[in-house]
């Protein structure tokens, strides 16, 4: 349920109102827009306590929500949530690209590709340390040591960082480690590990199981929302359908569902997304038009030595420089700004 206060009701009002629903033994989380104010109740409601509220003074509306998850809709916080990450901000008006290896693989490696991540204008270098690979006979990540030499090319090179946190146990490190830290597909209803990151005080980039609906989607954000975490960002990166040709099928219409049905950044995965080199620049410039907050793309220098399989969805450098280019023409058409460095003569 949410109490609709208006944009100017003082605030002891809304005080004497959270205390209200706090004697009740319930949650109120109160979120200022620029006309309303609401308050979210989570806990079962009696319609003795809505009834009340109702009679409140500064109080507009009592209205049920009926989704299970709270937190992450846009019904509980109507603003978009921009998340503020060492002066780079997500969900606001700049678009931002996150771009780098599949796997980090060497010192070198990471260090040569965020050199040319930084150049093409990205913000955030991606690397994952820890890999969740289908079969276990395969690379597996370089671990600890992988996420070390992330953060040293991050802070060389002006960047933020992401990498994937498969456990629990490993949160604590990658939190030190990385700046945002990612879930990917196979661990979007990992329960315990999106428990501990809502406490983890870094930013979370959630991505979507291959298999699920929006509203589980919505679901898993929630946990990381309640465990005390408000920064998640929510990433489409392909669901399984009948086609073979592209290794998943990028639900383009994912942008725009999640946009309207919750307040959180949207960010779309065209390389996980396709799994074809050639599909990523045009599904990268597609998502854009559709509304994405930021993209996150894979980019390596030698692709067909990667050392996991995404070399085949990985762009080389001048691929990815052009498309960053591109998109420095395309954000404006859609209401977004993005700047590449200008040339330097
Ligand atoms: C990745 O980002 O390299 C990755 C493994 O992604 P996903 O979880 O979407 O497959
Ligand atoms: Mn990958």
């Amino acid at each position: 349920m949410i109490v609709i206060a208006g944009v100017h009701t003082p605030e002891e009002h809304i005080q004497a109102i959270v205390e209200v629903i706090e004697k009740e033994g319930l949650q109120a989380h109160v979120s200022r827009g620029s006309d309303r104010t609401i308050i979210g109740l989570i806990g079962s409601v009696e319609p003795k306590l809505a009834e009340h509220l109702r009679q409140m003074k500064g109080v507009e509306d009592v209205v049920k929500i009926s989704k299970s998850y709270k937190l992450a809709s846009r019904d509980f916080h109507p603003e978009n949530t921009v998340i503020s990450i060492k002066g780079v901000n997500i969900g606001g008006g700049e678009l931002v690209v996150m771009g780098g290896p599949c796997a980090v693989e060497s010192a070198a490696q990471i260090d040569e590709i965020a050199g040319l991540v930084k150049a093409a204008g990205a913000q955030v270098l991606r690397g994952g340390a820890f890999k969740p690979r289908t079969g276990p006979y395969s690379f597996q990540g370089t671990g600890v040591e992988g996420l070390i030499m992330m953060a040293e090319a991050g802070q060389k090179h002006d960047l933020l960082t992401i990498t994937e946190v498969m456990t629990p146990e490993y949160v604590d490190i990658c939190a030190e480690y990385a700046d945002i830290l990612q879930v990917g597909t196979r661990n979007m209803q990992n329960f315990d590990l999106l428990r501990k990151l809502g406490t983890c005080g870094k930013p979370v980039l959630l991505k979507r199981g291959f298999s699920s609906t929006y509203d589980e989607f919505l679901n898993a954000a929630e946990y990381i929302l309640a465990g005390g975490n408000p920064n998640v960002m929510l990433c489409e990166r392909g669901i399984r359908t009948f086609e073979t040709y592209t290794r998943n099928t990028l639900d383009l219409s994912a942008i725009p569902v999640l946009q309207q049905l919750s307040h959180l950044p949207v960010i779309s995965d065209p390389s996980h997304g396709t799994g074809r080199r050639e599909l990523v620049v045009p599904m990268t410039k597609a998502s854009v038009a559709a509304g994405a907050d930021g993209l996150i793309i894979e980019m390596h220098t030698d692709p067909d030595n990667s050392m996991t399989g995404d070399g085949v969805q990985s762009l080389f450098p001048d691929q990815f420089a052009d498309l960053l280019k591109d998109l420095e023409l395309l954000a404006p058409a859609i209401g977004k700004t993005f700047h590449t460095p200008s040339a330097v003569s």
